[in-house]
């Protein structure tokens, strides 16, 4: 455990959920992975400087008129980090825990992610402070109403595309797209991705992430020589990522040991039945009253020897008090930001392969980025075009990232940071500093 207080730890982020260790939180270890990364490089001190920053952070006050006749006044936020490759491109959040040091970390986050996958986006993030559970869907709606028509001047589809990200889902991005469309005078589609596909949205969407994390694990066990089928693994989180990663895992032969959601595992040594799973929770939810497998707790479950560990869920996970004690021999970070930058060094040293989140769940911006080009030509793509296009994209990010690390002797971490700092100051190079 840390003693010492970060600064942007000091600035606000806080103990639940979205929380981090002292000295943990996901700006500060995304900045020792980036400075690791940029000194492999050599990168120039003035680009260091530079994409250290944000480009530009916007704070709005949104007055909602609420049910009950009152106006409450929301805060929210939009960070663009990074611009140079492309509009800023990264979700927008609901929740009591947003706050401006987060979303200037997750926008940063952002702009590694579309550079690993060398997509032509930058990064950014967007933020409201609300409980959306206490409020209701016309509430709702004004509140994201406001919000889009308060920072209407950085969106649009040159400029800033959000995307759905904690508690806001497709419904919230017709909303945003429809008020974008009304200031503009015209229907822009392209302004904002995760729509619903009957108004822009894209087939293959919903399962992208979840088969960017199967595409992924499939590169790594080839790359340790491990076979396909029969691998095991164990999941974390059993919601979109973790869902349709142990479906389409165990649709290629793999055998799913355990998966798990807030209240904790299930665990079968001999495999899960995991269509029955899955329809377990489609019926009821939650895997608690799943009663044909033993039951794990969370901690437990990271800690089962299995082939591949894929934290689905939360950030921080792994952290340097239990790294010691994981079994698996390559993780998937399904999750943003699941291991801490102290785990790192023991999980290399235990000779772990981490298939980092920048690039493992990267499958989820890529097909946001297919829908954005799909709205831009008008033309849509049928589920496999998408699929087909995704698998190749995450395949040579995968080898990409590969071979920098074995190059420079570097993890798939350092790697993947050192493919995205590197396209990103190219590009800024190639422009020239306006400074
Ligand atoms: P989700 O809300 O659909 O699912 C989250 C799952 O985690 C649920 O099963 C929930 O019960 C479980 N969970 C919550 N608290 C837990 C705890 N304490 N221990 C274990 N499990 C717990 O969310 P999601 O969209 O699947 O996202 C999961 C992670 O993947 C997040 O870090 C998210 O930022 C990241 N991610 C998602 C996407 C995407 O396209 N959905 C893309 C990139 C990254």
């Amino acid at each position: 455990m840390h003693t010492q207080t970060h600064p942007v730890a000091k600035a606000g982020i806080r103990p639940d959920k979205h929380t981090f260790l002292v000295g943990e939180n996901p700006f500060e270890s995304m900045m020792a992975r980036f400075d690791e990364a940029a000194h492999h490089l050599n990168l120039e001190v003035g680009l260091r400087k530079v994409l250290r920053n944000p480009e530009k952070q916007i704070i709005v006050s949104i007055p909602v008129l609420m049910d009950n006749g009152e106006v409450e006044v929301f805060t929210g936020y939009r960070v663009l980090y990074n611009t140079a490759r492309g509009p800023g491109k990264g979700g927008i959040r609901f929740d009591m825990q947003v706050t401006q040091d987060e979303v200037k970390a997750l926008a940063a986050w952002m702009t590694w992610k579309c550079a690993v996958v060398n997509l032509p986006f930058g990064g950014a993030k967007g933020g409201v402070v609300c409980d959306p559970s206490k409020m209701s869907m016309a509430e709702l709606e004004r509140l994201t109403r406001r919000y889009t028509s308060g920072i209407i001047d950085t969106l649009g589809p040159d400029s800033d595309v959000p995307a759905p990200d904690v508690n806001t889902n497709e419904r919230m991005m017709a909303w945003i797209m429809d008020t974008y469309s009304m200031h503009k005078r015209h229907t822009v589609t392209a302004v904002v991705t995760g729509k619903p596909v009957a108004m822009g949205g894209s087939l293959g969407r919903r399962e992208a992430t979840g088969r960017g994390c199967m595409i992924a694990t499939r590169e790594a066990l080839k790359l340790k020589g491990m076979p396909i089928e029969g691998t095991r693994v164990v999941v974390q989180g059993f919601g979109n990522v973790g869902s349709i990663s142990a479906e389409l895992m165990a649709e290629q032969g793999m055998k799913i040991l355990a998966v798990s959601d807030k209240d904790g595992g299930i665990y079968d040594p001999k495999g899960l039945d995991i269509k029955g799973v899955l329809a377990h929770v489609k019926e009821h939810k939650y895997l608690k009253s799943y009663t044909k497998a033993d039951r794990v707790t969370n901690a437990e479950l990271l800690e089962l020897e299995c082939d591949v560990l894929v934290p689905a869920a939360l950030e921080n996970v792994i952290t340097e008090e239990n790294a010691g004690r994981i079994r698996a021999k390559i993780i998937c970070e399904g999750a943003n930001g699941p291991t801490s930058a102290d785990a790192d060094s023991i999980l290399n040293d235990a000779g772990i392969l981490v298939i980092p989140d920048i690039l493992a769940n990267a499958g989820g911006v890529t097909v946001s980025y297919f829908e954005w080009v799909q709205d831009r030509g008008g033309y849509f793509w049928d589920e496999e075009t998408v699929n087909t296009r995704l698998e190749k994209i995450m395949v040579s990010s995968f080898q990409e990232v590969a071979s920098m690390a074995q190059r420079n002797n570097v993890s798939m971490r350092i790697a993947a940071y050192m493919v995205s700092i590197d396209r990103v100051a190219t590009v800024h190079r190639l422009r020239g500093m306006y400074a």
